[in-house]
């Protein structure tokens, strides 16, 4: 099965730039595909398109086997997860896992265990007390992904997430991130301009130029080549 489907899609900002000029991709099943590119491709766009953060001028994008061209964000069973964490100052560590759920309206029982297992997943267990000015810089990327996690989405968007991080967190983030989305079996997305975390990251690679698809392949198709 295909988890998402990037279908001939268009993006035409209102002041003429042209970010993404017709690319098609699909995602697999528990499948992690990264987007890499130099800045400006188009990659953050593209994945903003599939969250539902900005209107697609043309094509279409299919989620789990339903168009999303018109559905809200939070109608589109997708977790985000971004490099500034976006974790609210005020709360703890469990307030913000449970934030989202309790939107939801998800009795206070589900939300709890979901709490303590995504704590025990990226073992912040002994954090869940504390405000995020109380956490290391990796302890934050881990309750970022884990108020992605709890809101069990059919599939990750990652957008830049390690790039606040000193590149020896970075590449253990990364290991933990690959390690996760292979035990959880979620289809991913993640956007790079950093070649190295595509190598190590991607079931498959798209490389993005200029709104354009230019490669697709596993990291050793793609970087193999002269
Ligand atoms: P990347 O994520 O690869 O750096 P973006 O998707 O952010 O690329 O941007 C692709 C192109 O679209 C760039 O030329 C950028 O300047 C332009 N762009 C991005 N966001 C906007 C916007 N809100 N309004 C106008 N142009 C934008
Ligand atoms: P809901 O559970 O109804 O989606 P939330 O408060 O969790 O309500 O989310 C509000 C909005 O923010 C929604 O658009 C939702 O998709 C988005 N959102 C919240 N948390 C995340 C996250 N970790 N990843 C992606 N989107 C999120």
């Amino acid at each position: 099965m295909t988890t998402l489907r990037i279908k001939d899609v268009f993006k035409r900002y209102p002041n003429g730039a042209e970010a993404v000029k017709g690319v098609s991709v699909e995602v697999g099943d528990g499948e992690l595909v990264v987007f890499v590119g130099p800045s400006g491709c188009g990659k953050s766009t593209l994945l903003r398109m599939v969250a539902g953060l900005e209107d697609i001028t043309s094509g279409e994008i299919e989620l789990s086997g339903r168009v999303v061209n018109d559905l809200e964000p939070a109608e589109r069973n997708i977790a985000m997860v971004f490099q500034n964490y976006a974790l609210y100052p005020h709360m703890t560590v469990r307030q913000n896992l449970a934030y989202g759920l309790k939107n939801r309206g998800t009795s206070k029982s589900e939300i709890d265990s979901k709490v303590d297992a995504a704590g025990k997943l990226l073992q912040i267990s002994d954090f869940l007390d504390r405000k995020p000015s109380q956490l290391s810089g990796g302890q934050r990327q881990r309750v970022a992904m884990g108020r992605a996690i709890v809101r069990d989405p059919a599939i990750f968007l990652f957008d830049e997430p390690l790039s606040n991080l000193d590149a020896k967190l970075r590449n253990q983030m990364r290991l933990e991130i690959k390690n996760l989305q292979r035990r959880l079996k979620t289809a991913a997305v993640y956007v790079t301009h950093d070649q190295v975390e595509a190598m190590t990251l991607a079931d498959r690679i798209v490389v993005l130029n200029h709104g354009l698809i230019e490669q697709v392949g596993t990291p050793a198709e793609v970087y193999s080549r002269p």
